[in-house]
């Protein structure tokens, strides 16, 4: 396990003033490009959902949407998209926040999460908790039972579960 971290570690690119200075960007591709990367790192998020039940996975755009789709197909269950205002088609329920680098919205169509469903929320990257927050928030408005919210990856400096509130959060790779 310990070696299977290091490889996913060493995977992931560190890009310096991307998007803006200042911002160390954890790109995440060379862990996408890499079969056995791409593999191991769904199977790690995989695991933690097995013991649960759970009615739909929620991924949070755009890399949230590479894991949690691969994820709700291996568990046989749905597939919810929440992205940034203006993508979706339908009518949606909009939450405002703010993240690292800069402002925005996100939002999720109104009859994607049904009341009482089984929530776990997927995303590459935790860093302030706003992004991660802002879905958390549109679960709860839709009636959802967020039961976990999951990163491949934690900027722990941030401390973004702490606005997860009482939501349990799991990361795989720490820094
Ligand atoms: P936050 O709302 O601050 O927790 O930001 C989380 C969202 O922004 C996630 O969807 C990440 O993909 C993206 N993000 C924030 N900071 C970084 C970073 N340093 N490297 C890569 N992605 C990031």
């Amino acid at each position: 396990m310990a070696d299977l971290i290091d490889k996913l570690r060493a995977g992931v690119r560190d890009v310096p003033d991307f998007p803006k200075k200042g911002i160390v960007f954890k790109d995440i591709t060379p862990i996408l490009s890499d079969h056995a990367l791409l593999r191991a790192s769904i199977d790690l998020f995989l695991e933690r959902c097995r013991e649960k039940k759970i009615d739909k996975i929620v991924g949070i755009d755009a890399r949230g949407f590479l894991f949690g789709s691969a994820v709700a197909y291996e568990l046989g269950v749905g597939f919810v998209p929440i992205r940034k205002r203006g993508k979706l088609p339908y009518k949606t329920e909009v939450t405002k926040y703010s993240l690292e680098y800069g402002e925005a919205e996100m939002e999720m169509h109104v009859d994607a999460v049904k009341p009482s469903e089984r929530i776990v929320l997927v995303d590459d990257l935790l860093a302030t908790g706003g992004t991660s927050a802002a879905a958390a928030t549109l679960i709860a408005k839709a009636g959802g039972k967020l039961l976990e919210a999951q990163f491949l990856i934690e900027l722990e400096f941030l401390h973004g579960r702490e606005k997860l509130g009482q939501t349990p959060v799991i990361s795989f790779l720490k820094y």
